[in-house]
């Protein structure tokens, strides 16, 4: 029997490859192309327009880091917004935290939200819990129609391509500005440092003109382009890098530590003279 090896074009010249044992669904969705795929190495994974969105093998670095920093960073988060993150693994990592009371998910795409139940039950498997408000809509015009109601939003979005292109405006973030309460927090993964440069440089421009505090942090993940991620941090009155001891209380999770917390802001060079 013939192998079957997926790439996820990164350039013209550089992919990451995957074997797949079998293809669980694939469907072209009112906005992008979903493939669920069954691989040898990282178990079920999403593919959204040709792109890795998220593995059940390395999973939880991506939606851990992205939840737990600007929680940790917040006193007492009680009203949260994820934009994007129709796998529900934000919402899962969200729900950890005892203050929360709301946590309101907008993914443009429905399909990804049925999908991910089904073949990334652990990933998804908190979306239908009582503290959770899942809206399926554009993100963007939730922003618009939101204003001083969020104590933390995340974007956990596709690439600027698609329906994901608004979600990288400085627009954008100036409505994220609006819809978060006044000591407000954000964050939005904003790709690799190695092939998409300028993606880190802009956004890190764009949202240093809205909050006084910006800064960018890193983890490791391997189904990601080089594998290294970043993470933009934009804050009103929180610094996340100033977080007293006491406020990091115990929690069950497979990469994210109080100490990883502040190391995770440690950047290479190369990294760090993409923030100024
Ligand atoms: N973790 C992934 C990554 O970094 O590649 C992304 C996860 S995936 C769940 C991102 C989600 O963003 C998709 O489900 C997609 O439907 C959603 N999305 C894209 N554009 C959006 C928009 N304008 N409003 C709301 N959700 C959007």
């Amino acid at each position: 029997m013939s192998e079957l090896w997926y790439t996820e074009k990164q350039t013209d010249s550089f992919g990451i490859t995957m074997k797949i044992k079998r293809t669980l669904h694939t469907e072209q969705t009112e906005f992008q192309h979903l493939e669920m795929v069954e691989t040898e190495e990282f178990g079920n994974m999403l593919y959204l327009d040709g792109m890795v969105m998220t593995s059940q093998k390395d999973e939880f670095v991506y939606h851990e880091m992205v939840a737990h920093v600007p929680l940790f960073t917040h006193p007492n988060p009680e009203n949260v917004l994820v934009v994007g993150g129709g796998d529900g693994g934000v919402i899962r990592e969200i729900l950890k935290h005892p203050s929360v009371k709301k946590a309101t998910l907008v993914d443009i795409d429905g399909k990804v939200i049925e999908y991910s139940k089904k073949y990334l039950p652990e990933i998804a498997g908190k979306l239908d819990d009582p503290r959770v408000d899942v809206k399926v809509g554009d993100g963007f015009l939730h922003i618009a129609e939101s204003e001083n109601e969020y104590d933390v939003i995340m974007v956990d979005s596709t690439e600027p391509v698609g329906p994901a292109v608004n979600l990288f405006t400085k627009g954008f973030y100036a409505g994220i500005s609006r819809a978060l309460k006044e000591d407000g927090i954000f964050v939005a993964q904003s790709d690799n440092p190695w092939f998409t440069p300028d993606l880190i440089r802009n956004v890190q421009r764009d949202v240093r003109e809205i909050f006084p505090i910006t800064n960018l942090y890193i983890a490791n993940i391997p189904t990601y382009p080089s594998g290294m991620w970043t993470f933009t941090i934009g804050s009103k009155k929180y610094n996340p890098l100033e977080v007293p001891e006491d406020r990091f209380h115990e929690i069950d999770t497979k990469y994210y530590t109080k100490e990883l917390h502040k190391a995770a802001f440690v950047l290479p060079k190369f990294v760090q003279d993409l923030t100024k």
